[in-house]
């Protein structure tokens, strides 16, 4: 079957997986670090002096240590290849919003959507991709045209559609809501529909206006939908369908669905769109202006669901459909402990100009010793880091800051009587 659809995403111009996938490592830490400086918790001390926590939105703590310590290690990720992961930190199981968590998430349910599809083709079904839009302007509020569009795809679920499913054979489908923005139109929401069919649509010869019937059909319903928002849909525009032919082989139909309809991510829209993920990364890069859009689209969009089926769907396809949380926070079984970081030095290199984190993933991933990773951490962070073998039991070395004053940009190490190896 198609593998993870991961590797579709575009993050630089490299088709070496492994850049892209470092580059996406990257971006889902500058993403956090913008969520961490806009919604992260904030301390309140009245006259009092009784102190008050407030936190706006949990994509704000995704990251943050849970303990005293945070284990670095290695895992193997579902393509096979060898990770480097952090254990002992928050997960905010947002797929929306945090690209980290987004990533897990929408990954699994590629694969699972792809399952489906798969066992419906085996089946002898079929199905057509339809894509859901709506006019807005760049004066709509993010809550009230977010909103819209979810009211909009229940009200379309719950109206016609049931009829138009009678009629084309309609038997399940899977949605998920994907933003794009534009400084012209604003917040464009949309859905991507898979509408799983027990007959070819749009693929008879001798028929053929049945595409455009069906596209009419569905575009009746979807503007009675939006109707009673007081919203319209464009005619040409509003309802796209694409017919997928019986010839194109089901693994590329398959990874095709799994790239429209869970991978969104970071490819850029057309024309001058971009995807949302865009927009914060942007903002993680230090444009104001995409600052205050992601800002309000995270206000907007926070817990709503991203992705729908019909009825029952992964059950009747024999699939465990687990929640987005029980997805994000599943580092996997295999973990291969290399180092504790005390979390007074995570923390400083979660505040650290740059991704630090990532660097120390990528060194771990690619066998670094321990003392590599101390003094990268005791370069980028300006503070000596020393490796203190007591601290836990088993023989795991802690990497904690130096008690000891002097410089820090040494190479030569050596373990002082207490045990320490010190970066000097
Ligand atoms: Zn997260």
């Amino acid at each position: 079957m198609a593998t993870s659809a991961l590797g579709n995403t575009q993050t630089s111009g490299s088709t070496d997986p492994t850049v892209a996938r470092r580059a996406r490592d990257r971006a889902q830490e500058d993403l956090q670090g913008l969520n961490r400086r806009l919604f992260g918790a904030r301390v309140e001390v009245d006259d009092d002096g009784e102190e008050t926590w407030t936190q706006e939105h949990r994509c704000g703590s995704c990251g943050v240590p849970l303990g005293e310590r945070v284990a670095i290690g290695r895992g193997t990720s579902r393509d096979g290849t060898q990770r480097g992961l952090f254990r002992g930190v928050e997960t905010c199981g947002s797929a929306n919003v945090c690209l980290r968590c987004a990533s897990k998430i929408r990954a699994a349910k590629a694969e699972h959507s792809g399952l489906v599809l798969r066992a419906h083709r085996e089946a002898g079904g079929h199905a057509v991709l339809v894509t859901l839009t709506f006019s807005h302007s760049i004066d709509d509020q993010a809550d009230e045209v977010i909103d819209d569009a979810l009211k909009a795809w229940s009200g379309f679920n719950s109206g016609r559609f049931k009829t138009i499913k009678n009629r084309w054979g309609i038997v399940d489908f899977i949605r998920v809501i994907e933003t794009t923005h534009s400084w012209v139109n604003g917040l464009h929401p949309h859905h991507h529909v898979a509408l799983l069919t027990d007959r070819p649509i749009g693929q008879d010869p001798d028929d053929p206006h049945e595409l455009l019937d069906f596209q009419a059909d569905l575009y009746q319903a979807w503007s009675a939908a939006l109707e009673t928002l007081g919203r319209e849909a464009h005619y040409e525009i509003g309802v796209d369908v694409e017919p997928v032919r019986d010839e194109e082989g089901v693994g590329s139909y398959i990874s095709k669905i799994e790239l429209e309809l869970t991978r969104g991510d970071l490819k850029r829209g057309r024309g001058e769109s971009r995807s949302m993920w865009q927009v914060g990364l942007d903002a993680a890069d230090g444009c104001q202006r995409s600052a205050a859009v992601w800002a309000d689209y995270v206000r907007a969009i926070r817990a709503r669901r991203w992705i729908s089926t019909s009825e029952g769907l992964w059950e009747r396809f024999g699939i465990n459909d687990r929640t987005d949380d029980e997805i994000a926070e599943d580092t996997g079984d295999e973990f291969e402990e290399v180092a504790l970081i005390d979390s007074d030095v995570y923390r400083a290199a979660l505040k650290a100009d740059g991704p630090v984190l990532t660097e120390v993933r990528h060194l771990v991933e690619a066998n670094a010793p321990v003392v590599v990773l101390a003094l990268v951490l005791s370069r980028r962070l300006k503070r000596q880091v020393e490796i203190d073998f007591r601290a836990e039991d088993d023989g795991v070395p802690t990497l904690r800051w130096s008690d000891k004053v002097g410089a820090m940009a040494g190479s030569r190490s050596s373990t002082d009587s207490g045990g320490k190896e010190v970066l000097e």
